[in-house]
């Protein structure tokens, strides 16, 4: 056990004990901000050499420029051909070891206005976008006899929540996909999994405090406080605490873990 004084210290002794062999090559879908940023960053730091993608080429560049990823490919992952563009680019320098599905959002709406659109929205970035992903790098880590994929789920893809029914399903979707092609491939040496984190301190949770407070008229502390309450641990998820994680299931010793729908919820799950 690393036993540190400093919050500095003990993110170095982690990201030393992920530390990956020299060489390996990531992909991570909306990696210029949020939790994506922080598994580019970590990764990064572990010594792999990430290539994260987004729609905002700004603050792809700038996480570039900071040195929490080496390169960067702008697309949206909702478009098949823009995605497989930007895969292939990224695998022009060396085939990608680990692909990070982490792109997603999430959009409510009640259950007496069910609209397709919606359902159409949430399904095609959290759920057909990792299915195009996976496809597109699959074949060649089954070829290579290893490999490492890792989609940002959600609790919402192992329970219900109210008012986000679409967001729910998708994220089911994805947990399914995870656990079936895990089973599939298990003798391959390409290891599947899903990391299912609750509420996390980033812009999507900040825009559903928004939303609570447009629509309910609460304080924003009010609002906060209602997500809270939900966690047994009390407090939100850091997004650290799901680079962590996903770290972990990237990593050669993880390599007997597949299939998992892994909560990092504080006790939500349970
Ligand atoms: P943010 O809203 O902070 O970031 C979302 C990221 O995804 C951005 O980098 C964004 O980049 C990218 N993205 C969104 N849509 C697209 C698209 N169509 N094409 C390409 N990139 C896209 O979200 P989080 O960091 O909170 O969420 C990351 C993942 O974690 C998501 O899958 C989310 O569902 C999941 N999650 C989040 C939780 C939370 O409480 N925060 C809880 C459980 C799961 P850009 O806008 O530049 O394209």
């Amino acid at each position: 056990m690393v036993v540190s004084s400093s919050p500095d210290q003990s993110q170095e002794a982690r990201l030393e004990h992920h530390r990956h062999p020299a060489g390996k090559r990531a992909l991570v879908t909306g990696g210029g901000r949020g939790i994506g940023r922080v598994i580019a960053r970590d990764l990064t730091r572990a010594g792999v050499h990430v290539t994260i993608l987004g729609r905002t080429a700004q603050s792809l560049s700038d996480a570039v420029a900071a040195g929490d990823a080496c390169a960067f490919a702008v697309a949206d992952v909702t478009d098949a051909t823009a995605l497989e563009a930007a895969v292939r680019t990224a695998e022009a320098a060396g085939p990608i070891d680990i692909l990070v599905n982490n792109a997603g959002h999430a959009e409510t709406g009640p259950a007496k206005r069910l609209e397709r659109g919606l359902f159409d929205r949430m399904i095609a970035v959290n759920l057909t976008a990792a299915f195009e992903a996976i496809r597109l790098v699959l074949p060649g880590m089954l070829a290579r006899g290893r490999g490492r994929i890792i989609t940002i789920a959600s609790t919402a893809g192992l329970t219900g929540y109210p008012y986000v029914a679409a967001y729910c399903a998708a994220k089911h979707g994805v947990v399914g996909l995870t656990r079936a092609l895990a089973k599939e491939v298990a003798t391959s040496g390409v290891t599947i999994n899903a990391v299912c984190p609750g509420f996390t301190e980033t812009d999507l949770v900040a825009g559903s405090i928004e939303t609570i407070v447009a629509k309910t008229g609460r304080t924003p502390d009010a609002a906060l406080a209602d997500l809270t309450r939900s966690m047994p641990i009390g407090r939100l998820i850091r997004p650290e605490e799901v680079a962590h994680a996903v770290l972990w299931l990237a990593s050669d010793e993880a390599a007997a873990v597949t299939g998992l729908a892994l909560p990092i919820a504080g006790g939500e799950i349970a």
